[in-house]
């Protein structure tokens, strides 16, 4: 085998698309993995993503094609997260290889982040294969969606393969494609060593396992490498490819995609993006692109008893060995106890350590309102950021404040322009920038807006009031001078540091009526009237009351028969695991994310 008999892909395709069924497919006509095993094997993914629809990451997978040419054909296939918060790392897997297909549901048409993945592809100069799938669906709109890749993607319509994933039907074809279009891997030749890390997995046993593009040189087991951003050696324990299973191999060459085991103690230590070199003979520069991973959302967590702090400490501490885009740092708050400030690429990730703590840990944790960072010049001029609404200086105090912005593309049928232009607007402080046709029954809307109105509750506002139809890709465009100011909760006359949140001037208003009725709603009632109050620039700007409950209803919850009881009692065991007293009342977790619930 020669390195002009392989070929490097991904494949970008939003979710329910059909990338893991033509994977399958191809798998099936090339490996003869068993097909029962071979789903395991490939969809190794964590049962938290495949509950929700997510895949965030699987292994990469190597496959032999015999091609039409007569020739066998190394394929890797190198996957790329579906969710925009883990978009650093489709970066960096696109980065990996030579080409790239694109899938699109001929029932769902372009979806905004699809168009955004593309564009990052055709950076990375990716050959770029495009089909249109599920065509055996009596809904497809085939000629529609090859309208809208050549109107948001400027591929010409001949040039797009039509094929159905699940029954087979032109997936021939399309390897073909890659076989001929594709590049084999380039090589520099000039004696040194450069391996591209796009993705890093953690194992109990080996450590970190870094998943490898080799762009220059050989790696074997034995040899001392280098991680260019640190200087770190290491002594190389295995290198192996992925069939999907992990196999051992005597040597990766340029152009292979791989692993490396390293005695890499945990994930921190492969960093996506790094570059591995030796050390007696370094490469002098590393391979473009690398980027400390940064937070774009911030929230308090807590342990659900303020016992269980250490224990949390610990499980945060394992968890990260697998994740290094989660940082947090110790943290204190007056109402809430011991805890951490922890730093989240977005929601979602946000949603899966939580969760993977709880199942995988058995901590069940108290998070605060998720915030953005914000940027304060100080009188003399010092520049400070701040992530928690606890530290926000109060009015006076600095002499600017800033907050980031996002570019934000919603991709939608016409008819829903009004309703999203009002909800981006209106709503969200955003602005329409421009907006675009895509074949007939598409258009493209480009906004600036404050990252901190996406954060919460857009994706479903833009799921409902274009229903279902819209979608959207976001990134990072710079920080922006802001009116803002913090909010500071009152629950029975005490400030609740861990409720704070900071809202902009003209709305802060309308969000601190809302969050007092809901925060109302959300704690129990007690045996005495609780007010709710919300402080801002020194005054108070809203309130609402929890009335105290009434003695015969207490009485009913302890009539009923006796499993009733035991059940209430069982309930109330685990629900006590994340609540707080905070003066004298008690504060569910609910209460605490009450910000990512008010409409
Ligand atoms: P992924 O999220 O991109 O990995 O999407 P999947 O491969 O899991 O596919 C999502 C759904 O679409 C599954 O129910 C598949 O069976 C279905 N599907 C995928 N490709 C085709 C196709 O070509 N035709 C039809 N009818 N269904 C398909």
């Amino acid at each position: 085998r020669t390195v002009e008999n392989v070929r490097n892909i991904c494949i970008i395709a939003h979710i329910d698309h059909g990338k893991t069924t033509l994977t399958d497919r191809i798998l099936e006509m090339t490996n003869a993995v068993e097909k029962r095993k071979m789903r395991e094997q490939y969809l190794d993914s964590m049962d938290i993503e495949r509950e929700r629809g997510i895949t965030i990451k699987s292994h990469p997978l190597r496959v032999f094609y015999k091609a039409d040419d007569g020739n066998e054909y190394e394929i890797n296939i190198v996957d790329t997260p579906g969710h925009v918060d883990f978009s650093y790392e489709v970066d960096r897997s696109m980065a990996a290889v030579e080409g790239a297909i694109l899938l699109v549901d001929a029932t769902q048409g372009v979806q905004a982040q699809t168009v955004a993945n593309t564009y990052k592809a055709l950076e990375h100069n990716l050959e770029i294969i495009p089909a249109v799938n599920k065509i055996d669906m009596p809904n497809a709109n085939i000629e529609e969606t090859v309208a809208e890749i050549e109107d948001l993607i400027g591929i010409p319509g001949e040039d797009v393969f039509r094929i159905s994933a699940k029954e087979g039907i032109g997936v021939k074809e399309l390897l073909e494609a890659v076989i001929k279009l594709v590049p084999a891997p380039k090589t520099a030749d000039d004696g040194h060593l450069r391996a591209l890390i796009f993705d890093a997995k953690y194992d109990k046993y080996r450590g970190a396992i870094a998943y490898v593009r080799v762009f220059d040189g050989e790696i074997k087991a034995g040899d001392k490498i280098m991680m260019m951003s640190s200087g770190e050696v290491y002594e190389v324990g295995e290198v192996g490819t992925f069939t999907p299973e992990m196999v051992p191999v005597d040597i990766l060459k340029a152009g292979d995609i791989g692993y490396v085991i390293a005695g890499l103690k945990d994930v921190s230590k492969a960093r996506i993006g790094d570059t591995i070199t030796k050390p007696d003979n370094p490469a002098p520069e590393p391979l473009p692109g690398y980027k400390e991973v940064k937070p774009m959302v911030y929230a308090g967590m807590y342990p659900g008893l303020p016992e269980y702090y250490e224990e949390l400490r610990k499980a945060l501490e394992k968890y990260k060995l697998n994740d290094a885009a989660l940082v947090f740092k110790p943290d204190h708050s007056p109402a809430l106890g011991f805890g951490f400030r922890c730093g989240f690429l977005g929601l979602l990730h946000m949603d899966v350590v939580r969760e993977r703590l709880e199942r995988e840990f058995d901590m069940a944790v108290i998070l605060t309102a998720p915030n953005v960072e914000y940027k304060v010049v100080t009188h003399s001029g010092e520049e400070i950021f701040i992530n928690d609404p606890a530290k926000f200086p109060e009015e006076g105090e600095v002499r600017e404040i800033y907050e980031p912005y996002v570019k934000l593309s919603i991709i939608t049928p016409p008819e829903y322009i009004g309703k999203l232009m009002n909800l981006v607007q209106n709503e969200k402080r955003g602005t329409l920038v421009s907006t675009e046709n895509a074949g007939h029954e598409r258009v493209v809307m480009h906004f600036e807006v404050p990252l901190a109105e996406i954060i919460f509750d857009f994706f479903d506002k833009m799921k409902a009031v274009s229903r279902g139809y819209a979608s959207m890709d976001y990134e990072f465009l710079e920080y922006r001078k802001s009116d803002l100011v913090k909010i500071t909760i009152y629950v029975n006359k005490e400030p609740v540091d861990a409720l704070s949140f900071i809202a902009h001037r003209e709305k802060a208003y309308t969000i601190a009526r809302k969050l007092v009725d809901k925060l109302a709603e959300l704690i129990p009632q007690h045996q005495f009237e609780i007010p709710i109050q919300a402080k801002a620039g020194g005054r108070f700007i809203a309130r609402s009351t929890v009335k105290a409950l009434r003695k015969d209803v207490l009485a009913k919850c302890y009539g009923g028969d006796v499993t009733r009881k035991m059940k209430l009692l069982e309930k109330q065991k685990e629900g006590k695991k994340r609540l707080r007293e905070i003066g004298n009342v008690t504060i569910p977790q609910e209460a605490f994310l009450a910000m990512l619930r008010i409409g």
